[in-house]
């Protein structure tokens, strides 16, 4: 008996969910369907996004409903437009083999008379956003006086968003003797509030720590001077290649305005806020979803409802205003059982902000510093080298080898090496040469004293640590705490020799003091991990640029003035209001050869999947070794 058959779910609900491939309960899951399909009650679940809480009412709500009787008997509200189809489409997902019922999703922007005439054909399940449901309520068009469930999605979500009236009227049309089952990730007094007005006893549930941000979330500050903050955005992208990101900005003309300028620099960015049309919308988050989008910059509004599983990182380009808003936020990664990591770039100016989020989300921020450009261009070569090997050669190149080989005669394997990866190479490094060190540390007085949870001893950087690169990596089953371990145990090192480890897919970086520089490289070097040789070698630089005594930054190890870094085209951003409202495919006179600069269609570095329709024009010279396409124009609706 698998644990879904413990929770007593019935044979058709059993059937969906094999075909699902969920294989155990989520603990939302598992603490309320049992109580769900025993009793009849009312509930106060706090769950955050991600944890399997729509399946958590959904489950339940399917098996108490009367498929026979063709009254609507269950209303789910839910903020957003998003969220609202998404929970349509799972409810009827997890129905797919109980006979006759229906489920309507009834949301603004969309037909109010084909929702009610869908409505009127026999809805069991209505799932609405507030300001339609209750638009439709006004017009006569629903009848919600026999419902026997009502489920509050994301309840704080709902209130911050202004809907506590609608909500409330919306209510007071139900029967008082339906079940309400509640579901927030927060519990502010207006939810509270909802809940004494109109819940009898319910059953309060906690899914982790009540407020508290996901433990699969790990927190990060960059600080950075405010003029920094867009290239310190621009390095941890490329010191990530193959991040899939949501940017938080505090504004739409801000967020409009970081999305075009990443467009302008070639990364895989978009927009999205509220004075885009609808069908521009749509037309984002379906490229983002098809990962054509690696860089989605968002305000709070629109990205709320975004529901996509696998984004590695949340960036907050700036703070929001409520810091409250920091754990939505954050709450888009690390989902279903995944890492991820959410991003602050900070000024000095803001760095309680941090102190008072640590507060709220119960967990520390880790501080680090904006990757140097030689860091970077390690990070981008061995991506490359990695990406090359990984790909699969498709055979048709065959016919072309005898011409290929004619012109590459007489190179050794080295050389070709070295020129094959130049060719991508090249004008990325040059863009990094010129760029200066922006990482920027807090000190003195505003140096916070913090639990440094990587264990760097600041103060003896002061002499500059030795940088080391090692060839395992999150590949190999390390995240940055595992790897310390595993280094401090190999190396017979102390709590705090061992610091600053940054780990990426197939390699990692670490610093020791100097004084541990022979031990290190004489030991790891004869170690064996899992049958694989262990090879380490020292870094160029020391992870961030060196700190004078005052803790700051005295520059990395490329000097130079900043420069704009160079273009690369095939990118899509939402263009400007009046100008047609779709995408752009973005050509400029960027420099065409060597694609492999920040950043990044039909480069190395990304891992989109291969997406259909055929491309309008043919791959550059630069795209020939990646197996990512340039994202396509997107269809717009
Ligand atoms: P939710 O919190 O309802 O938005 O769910 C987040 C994601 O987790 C959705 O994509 C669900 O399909 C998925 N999910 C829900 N329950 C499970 C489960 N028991 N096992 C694996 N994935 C699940």
């Amino acid at each position: 008996m698998n644990k879904f058959e413990q929770l007593g779910l019935s044979e058709s609900l059993l059937k969906a969910i094999l075909d699902l491939g969920f294989e155990n309960p989520t603990e939302v899951q598992e603490k309320a369907i049992p109580l769900l399909l025993e009793k009849d009650t009312d509930m106060v679940a706090l769950a955050q996004t991600g944890t399997g809480k729509t399946a958590a009412f959904g489950f339940p709500v399917i098996q108490k409903i009367d498929a026979s009787n063709r009254n609507t008997q269950a209303l789910i509200l839910s903020p957003t437009r998003e969220l609202c189809l998404q929970i349509t489409n799972e409810i009827k997902n997890y129905s797919k083999y109980e006979k006759g019922i229906n489920v309507v999703a009834v949301y603004g922007g969309a037909s109010i008379t084909d929702q009610a005439r869908d409505i009127k054909r026999g809805a069991q399940i209505i799932v609405a956003t507030p300001g339609r449901m209750q638009d439709m309520i006004n017009r006569g068009l629903v009848n919600i006086s026999q419902i026997n469930y009502c489920i509050l999605d994301e309840a704080d979500e709902m209130l911050n968003m202004g809907f506590y009236e609608d909500i409330v009227n919306i209510l007071s049309t139900t029967p008082d003797e339906k079940n309400t089952w509640l579901f927030s990730a927060t519990m502010p007094a207006e939810v509270a509030r909802i809940g004494k007005q109109f819940m009898t006893d319910p059953i309060e549930i906690t899914v982790g720590a009540k407020n508290s941000g996901s433990a699969t979330v790990s927190h990060e500050f960059y600080l950075v001077n405010a003029r920094d903050r867009y290239e310190a955005l621009k390095r941890l992208a490329d010191a990530n290649p193959d991040i899939f990101s949501v940017v938080f900005c505090r504004t739409k003309r801000d967020t409009q305005a970081v999305a075009e300028k990443l467009v302008e620099d070639g990364y895989s960015a978009a927009a999205l806020h509220g004075d885009l049309s609808q069908a521009q919308r749509d037309g984002v988050m379906k490229s983002f979803r098809g990962r054509q989008i690696q860089m989605l910059v968002a305000t709070d509004v629109a990205a709320r409802g975004i529901d996509v599983d696998s984004i590695t990182h949340v960036v907050n380009y700036q703070l929001p205003d409520e810091i409250e808003t920091y754990n939505h936020r954050s709450g888009r990664t690390g989902r279903a059982g995944k890492l991820g990591t959410s991003i602050v770039i900070v000024t000095k100016s803001e760095l309680r902000k941090i102190s008072s989020i640590e507060r709220i989300i119960k967990q520390k921020f880790e501080e680090k510093t904006i990757p140097s450009g030689i860091e970077i261009c390690e990070i981008q070569l061995l991506h490359l080298a990695n990406k090359i090997k990984d790909t699969e050669v498709d055979h048709e190149i065959d016919n072309y080898l005898p011409a290929i080989n004619s012109v590459l005669e007489g190179l050794s394997k080295e050389e070709l090496i070295k020129k094959m990866v130049s060719v991508e190479f090249n004008r990325f490094i040059n863009y990094y040469k010129k760029t200066r060190d922006i990482s920027n540390q807090a000190s003195g007085s505003e140096r916070r004293d913090r639990d440094d949870r990587d264990g760097a001893p600041r103060e003896n950087n002061n002499g500059g640590a030795t940088r080391y690169f090692v060839n395992i990596g999150s590949r190999d089953n390390f995240d940055w705490m595992s790897l310390k371990d595993y280094l401090k145990e190999t190396l017979d090192l102390g709590r705090d020799d061992v610091f600053k480890v940054d780990v990426k897919e197939g390699f990692s970086f670490f610093n020791t003091d100097p004084e541990h520089t022979d031990k290190v490289m004489e030991v790891l070097n004869n170690v064996q991990l899992e049958g694989r040789r262990i090879n380490v070698e020292i870094s160029k630089n020391d992870g961030g640029g060196r700190r004078d005594h005052n803790g700051r930054s005295s520059g990395g190890s490329f000097g130079g003035g900043r420069s704009a870094a160079p273009r690369r085209e095939g990118s899509f951003a939402p263009r400007r209001e009046g100008s047609g409202g779709g995408f752009r495919s973005d050509r400029n006179s960027a420099p065409r050869e060597g694609g492999f600069g920040p950043r990044r269609e039909g480069g190395f570095s990304s891992d989109r999947p291969r997406t259909e329709g055929s491309s309008d024009r043919a791959p550059r010279r630069s795209e020939s070794f990646g197996d990512s396409p340039r994202p396509r124009r997107p269809r717009r609706d």
